[in-house]
């Protein structure tokens, strides 16, 4: 099974631990690239937005621009699972340049 290809299932179950920030820069990835595609999960979503962060603060104003700050939370999560993984990446790279140089350094010490 592909880790990628969530169900609405999976998605409905996670949305709890993706407003409290629960879940890891994958899942975040791909429950968010499942709630852009997804007209029901995404309805779920601001729903159970509204009612957990909704509830907190009924009598200010703020509470309606709740549907703005959903979005908010969805770029900003993605994009930080994004940075999260793109600096894996980099320091993956950075790890095997070192490697190289410190071969390439080290056979010039052996042979040179
Ligand atoms: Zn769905």
């Amino acid at each position: 099974m592909i880790k990628n290809q969530l169900t609405c299932e999976d998605v409905q179950k996670d949305i709890p631990d993706f407003i409290n920030d629960k879940l890891d820069s994958r899942d975040t990835l791909a429950f968010i690239s499942h709630i852009r595609e997804c007209k029901t999960c995404m309805e779920e979503l601001s729903v159970e937005y509204l009612v957990l962060v909704g509830v907190k603060r009924l009598d200010s104003a703020s509470a309606f621009n709740l549907n703005d700050e959903l979005e908010d939370l969805m770029i900003r999560n993605e994009y930080r699972a994004i940075r999260k993984r793109n600096l894996t990446r980099i320091v993956f790279v950075f790890a095997i340049g070192l490697a190289i140089l410190g071969g390439y350094l080290l056979s010039g010490m052996l042979y040179g």
